[in-house]
């Protein structure tokens, strides 16, 4: 049986950092995995994701203004550029959109003067000469456009992450399916079929399973797993400007959650535009024992959607992708220590906005692991606060 500082269960985004983390402290670190470290099933892949500070929950925001940074110093210690690419972000529909899992114009509104972060807002008569690209846009449409946002090259954060993990000597093990974990002597032993490994302390970062991980200590966790859609548009990107947006639609019927849509520029594919529901018909209590797959409902939507609203469209919907959010009953991620165990950590439920923050998450888990405490503000993620433990 091996032993070493700290085990890391899982090699996602957030799994990667903490051991990144951990690994630049000195430490002997272990990372496993189920899978291979590219895989179909993980939340982390595909090649780009959202930065932003425009949040409704101020927290998010300050915790979105603290990864910032990191990133920088990722991009630094890993030497690999155009990680995080700058770039402004445009949050636009009626003013009686929703509250969502991605909050809401009013609610982000709210946040940047309370923080004092620079924004503009926009009128419809804004619209035609900022953002010609728009179209079918409502009389009443308002915007909120924020300057600091940018675009996560994914598969070049999680290289990074990897390249310094091995520079930095940890040691990752992939398609070793931890079963069973176990308070030892020595601090905490995980078993897979293959093996038993020890560490001081454990970190668990297994989003959709986090359930099947946590089955042997006795604790389960009130999770939902949502497999989203996004797919990709050629569009003519020398004719307009694309923008990094959300749009919040406005209810059809009381409690529609089914009204926001997202985008990303061409920034890193030239023609080429990611664009996805920020909803889905399909809601699960357990992992998926296939991949993830779009679902064409979605890539419908997507199409009606786009064609109404966006000029210079080249393609329908191409390329669609199925992947997982994790999510918890009030959209908040839980970041803790497990209750009864004071050595084992759990980062889930990333409610499918965890990607921006992979820095700091990875540095508040080694921070607790390594340390105990943490100089972030974490309270709010508490695994004890209501409706997250399931009672067992
Ligand atoms: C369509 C989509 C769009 C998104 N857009 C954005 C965005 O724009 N901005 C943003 O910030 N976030 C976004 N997200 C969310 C973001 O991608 C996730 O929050 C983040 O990738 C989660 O990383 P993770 O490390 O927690 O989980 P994962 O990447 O899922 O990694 C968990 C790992 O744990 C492993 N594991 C699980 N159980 C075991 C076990 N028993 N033994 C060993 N290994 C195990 C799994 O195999 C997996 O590799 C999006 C997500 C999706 C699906």
């Amino acid at each position: 049986m091996d032993t070493y500082d700290v085990v890391v269960v899982g090699a996602g985004a957030i799994g990667l950092s903490a051991a990144y983390w951990c690994s630049k402290a000195g430490k002997n670190v272990l990372l496993l995995d189920q899978f291979d470290i590219d895989n179909d099933y993980f939340s982390s892949k595909g090649e780009s994701r959202f930065f932003r500070v425009m949040y409704s929950d101020p927290l998010l925001s300050l915790l979105a203004q603290s990864a910032y940074p990191l990133w920088r110093e990722l991009e630094d210690d890993s030497g690999l550029t155009g990680i995080l690419n700058d770039t402004s972000l445009l949050f636009f529909g009626p003013p009686n959109g929703v509250n969502t899992p991605e909050g809401n114009l009013a609610g982000a509104q709210t946040v940047l003067e309370e923080q004092g972060l620079p924004f503009r807002r926009l009128t419809a008569a804004d619209f035609p000469d900022s953002y010609p690209v728009l179209q079918g846009l409502s009389d009443d449409v308002v915007g909120l456009e924020q300057p600091q946002a940018g675009v996560i090259a994914a598969d070049r954060a999680l290289l990074a992450l990897r390249q310094l993990c091995q520079k930095q000597g940890v040691t990752f093990i992939p398609r070793r399916t931890v079963s069973r974990i176990q308070e030892a002597p020595a601090g905490v032993t995980v078993t897979t079929a293959q093996g038993s490994y020890t560490g001081k302390k454990l970190i668990l970062v297994p989003s959709a399973w986090t359930n099947q991980v946590l089955e042997s200590l006795n604790i389960q966790l009130a999770l939902e797993i949502w497999t989203m859609t996004y797919a990709y548009f050629t569009v003519a990107s020398s004719q307009y400007s694309y923008p990094l947006w959300f749009y919040f639609g406005a209810p059809k019927f009381p409690g529609d959650d089914t009204t926001t849509y997202y985008g990303l520029p061409p920034l890193l594919t030239p023609g080429r535009i990611k664009v996805g529901t920020d909803f889905t018909f399909k809601k699960s209590s357990a992992p998926p024992t296939s991949p993830p797959q779009a679902d064409p409902q979605m890539v419908s939507l997507l199409n009606t959607f786009m064609r109404a609203h966006f000029k210079g469209l080249q393609s329908l919907a191409h390329d669609a992708v199925g992947c997982l959010y994790t999510m918890t009953p009030d959209v908040n991620f839980v970041l803790d220590a497990l209750p009864g165990h004071k050595d084992i950590f759990l980062f889930t439920g990333d409610t499918g906005q965890a990607f921006k923050f992979t820095p700091v998450l990875g540095k508040i888990l080694a921070e607790l692991a390594l340390t105990g405490v943490t100089q972030f503000n974490i309270q709010p993620f508490s695994i004890q606060r209501p409706g997250i433990l399931k009672p067992r």
